[in-house]
């Protein structure tokens, strides 16, 4: 596989918005796209699937396209697909975002998994994705508009034909369309309407009125050509059921009035206007009228043609145009800088505002900061109780966080879970932090989203205007997932060296792929204990990482990262073969009563593997092992889903043993421990670091209790001392591990251990038959 570095895939994204932007319109975009993305990442298939349904996919013969596999794995229910010709196919999938509601899915064979800087570049090709897809979409409704201006200037055409006018009002007619289609001021697009209906006309006075957005039942004068400005400025007022353009707004069609034809009120009114007669024609806006556009005369009975009579509503017509476009240009552009689902600024308004917010600061001292905010687990809260109670939630933070800032700040939705929050002037250093702390306090007050109670904990990185070029989102970014780093509810401010620390973590992930494949990882063991006899009973095994350069490291250095981008999966089958076929030997070497033990740690990824089940039943058989002797270790944290509850009695029905790792750390609901199937409760050492003092060792205490309840076998870790151990063994607690007896070491060092004390072996759980 091509090897991923930074500017790698920078120059892929730049290629790939190149190439997407070629295309002339949305469906070719979208192919091409999933196309390039799949070779890119030399996956054998791609997709993409919008609104539930597959728009384009790349790969498979015409006839053959599983369709709702595809869909499946979009919404991420599958994490790997077959494909005709290349096998079981490991699935990535990125969504698409805002107006584009989707998912851009690959699929590639093989063992490798898809590593972070694969994921991030995928990630960002959906996010030029949808870029170019949203700008295609405003080149489609201009198009159309343009039509729409081109069909109504051929319809006057025809309508006029007669008139000798005819070409000088064409070109007024079409020099007013373009300056609509051109997003001219309305104001000036309006006194163009009017200043062509009066040489076209040639008549004495027009007026444009339109109805006062504050009450209805005034109009405004807004464009006039002949009429005295002293009396009659622009912005003035006439009541909505005076004169001959009132009445064709509340009669919504043409009006004619004439000396000879009309009541003296319309007289009376003309008359003030130095006029004899006039006509009027309504405007419309979106259907609805909202002002008359009328032209007078000052000659006693004047005549008007049906063509002068056409020529008016033609010209209405247009303004009827430039007002509906306005309004709509005005809703197409909101929705190009707005978050379609909270009706926050998105990305491109909020970079609009950052920019000159960064240039104000240029001449001003009160300097911009943004702070970039993270969801912790959203994902788990759209799995748990569904994409509409994680939408309403994400709406509902939006609105928490505006209550978090001041009227002149912005906060933006990015998509997903991502959110930016802008502050205009920060004169104290502290200000953002103290923001920070705001609005992680206020998402922490729980949303009651369709009766369940959600809180939410984000992770914040900030970052402030300290030199002239800085990127101050990119450096809110890095800060942010420094704070994901570090454990995520917490903020953390931009510092340069964070620089430097994602190339340590990039090149951290680099070398693990490469570790991966080739096989660099080794188990260190450390024996579980019987405490009453100090017989051997089962070992933990514990992965370490061989590393070419830095030696041997443990977990805590890698694994964090492995199960970011996904690679625990692969190791976590290494560390599974391994371990069993090392038991299965020592079990033949040193036989027991019952088989030795051996506990492997899963990590949460690999319980939702597809291939977890078929792995381990692979890893039982191809070294014989006892299927008792297999005990497989959680923590709280993941057990939360049905799904859960089935891949463990799957593991269960294969003849593995659960343990609840690190109990006591993780959640404090206890509901769990009974609608799971669990063997095993190991306490953590944190709760037996203080038995061999004065500390009263309530909480052992209630553990081992809990255990033997609910018949479960509690182990102590972290067993240091002996006189630990003999309060563990007055409390009930029949096995342990820990310094005390031995630290993790290799196969072969363990392996004099078990020569000279013996193995008793771990018999499968008493409780058995009755969890499962
Ligand atoms: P864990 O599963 O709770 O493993 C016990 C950890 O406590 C081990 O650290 C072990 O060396 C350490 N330990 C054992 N006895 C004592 C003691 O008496 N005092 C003290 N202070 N520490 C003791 P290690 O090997 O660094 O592993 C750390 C964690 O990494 C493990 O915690 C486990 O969560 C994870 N891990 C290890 N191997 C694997 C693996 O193969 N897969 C996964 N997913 N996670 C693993
Ligand atoms: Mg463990
Ligand atoms: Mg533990």
């Amino acid at each position: 596989m091509a090897e991923l570095g930074e500017s790698w895939t920078t120059q892929q994204l730049v290629e790939f918005l190149s190439l997407v932007s070629s295309f002339p319109d949305e469906q070719t975009a979208i192919c091409g796209a999933v196309e390039r993305a799949a070779e890119a990442l030399e996956a054998e298939v791609g997709a993409v699937v919008s609104g539930g349904a597959l728009v384009a996919s790349t790969g498979f013969p015409a006839d053959k396209v599983p369709t709702e596999l595809l869909i499946a794995a979009a919404e991420g229910k599958t994490a790997t697909i077959e494909v005709p010709g290349a096998g079981r196919c490991l699935v990535i999938s990125v969504p698409l975002e805002e107006a584009v509601t989707g998912s851009l899915v690959l699929a590639r064979g093989g063992e490798d998994a898809f590593s972070r800087l694969e994921a991030n570049l995928l990630r960002g090709m959906g996010r030029v994705l949808t870029l170019a897809l949203q700008s295609l979409r405003v080149l489609r409704d201009e198009r159309a508009l343009r039509k729409r201006s081109e069909e109504q200037a051929r319809e006057n055409a025809t309508l006029l034909a007669t008139l000798q006018e005819r070409q000088r009002l064409l070109e007024r007619l079409s020099k007013i369309q373009r300056s609509i289609v051109q997003r001219a001021d309305l104001a000036d697009v309006l006194d163009a309407v009017v200043a062509g209906t009066a040489e076209c006309l040639g008549l004495d006075a027009v007026g444009l009125r339109l109805l006062d957005t504050e009450d209805e039942e005034w109009t405004m004068l807004v464009a006039s050509r002949g009429l005295d400005s002293g009396r009659f400025p622009i912005g003035s007022r006439a009541h909505v059921r005076d004169g001959v353009s009132g009445l064709a707004v509340t009669e919504q069609r043409l009006i004619i009035a004439r000396s000879d034809s009309c009541d003296t009120d319309l007289l009376a009114g003309l008359a003030c206007r130095g006029l004899q007669s006039a006509m009027a024609a309504p405007i419309l806006e979106n259907g609805r009228v909202v002002g008359a556009l009328t032209a007078g005369s000052r000659t006693a009975n004047y005549h008007y043609s049906t063509a002068e009579e056409t020529v008016l509503l033609a010209f209405a017509e247009n303004a009827s145009l430039a007002l509906t476009d306005a309004k709509n240009y005005g809703t197409a552009l909101h929705r190009g800088l707005h978050d379609m689902l909270t009706g926050l600024p998105n990305r491109v308004l909020f970079l609009d505002r950052l920019e000159h917010a960064a240039n104000r600061a240029l001449r001003n001292d009160p300097q911009p900061a943004v702070l970039f905010l993270d969801l912790d687990e959203f994902k788990r809260v759209n799995d748990t109780f569904g994409h509409g109670i994680g939408d309403e939630l994400l709406i509902e933070v939006g609105q928490r966080l505006q209550g978090c800032i001041r009227p002149g700040d912005t906060v933006a939705r990015f998509g997903g879970d991502e959110f930016a929050v802008l502050l205009e002037n920060v004169s104290r250093e502290e200000e953002p932090a103290i923001v920070a702390r705001r609005i992680m306090s206020s998402l922490h007050e729980p949303f009651g989203v369709q009766g369940h109670d959600i809180s939410v904990s984000v992770s914040i990185g900030i970052a402030s205007q300290s030199e002239l070029d800085d990127d101050l989102l990119r450096n809110a970014d890095l800060a942010m997932y420094q704070a994901k780093a570090r454990g995520k509810g917490q903020y953390e401010l931009f510092e340069p060296a964070m620089h430097a620390t994602l190339v340590e973590r990039l090149n951290l992930e680099r070398d693990l792929a490469l570790a991966v494949e080739r096989q660099e990882f080794e188990l260190a063991y450390q024996p579980i204990i019987e405490l009453a006899t100090g017989a051997v009973v089962a070992v933990e095994a514990l992965v370490r990482w061989r590393h070419p350069d830095r030696g041997l490291l443990a977990p805590g250095a890698f694994i964090h990262a492995a199960e970011e981008t996904g690679l625990i999966c692969l190791i976590g089958i290494q560390v599974l073969r391994q371990a069993c076929a090392q038991t299965a030997a020592w079990q033949a070497r040193y036989p027991s009563g019952t088989p030795l033990g051996v506990s492997v740690n899963l990590s949460v990824n690999q319980l939702h593997h597809s291939e977890l089940i078929s792995e381990v039943s692979r890893a039982l058989d191809s070294f014989g092992l006892d299927r008792s002797s297999l005990i497989l270790e959680i923590t709280e944290t993941m057990l939360m889903q049905d799904l859960e509850r089935g891949v463990l009695t799957q593991l269960k029905a294969l003849g593995a043993q659960i343990a609840v790792d690190d109990f006591g750390t993780g959640y404090s609901s206890l509901q769990y421990l009974q609608r799971f199937p669990i063997d095993i409760l190991k306490i953590d050492r944190s709760f037996v670091a203080g038995l061999g003092e004065a500390n009263e060792p309530i909480l052992a205490q209630a553990i081992i209790d809990l255990g033997k309840s609910l018949n479960l076998r509690v182990i102590a870790e972290g067993l240091e001392s002996e006189e630990q151990v003999t309060r563990l063994i007055d409390l009930g607690c029949q096995w342990g591990q820990g310094y005390h007896y031995s630290r993790p070491q290799s196969a072969s060092e363990l392996e004099r251990l078990l020569a000279r004390s013996g193995i008793k072996g771990w018999n499968p759980a008493p409780s058995d038959s009755l969890v499962s």
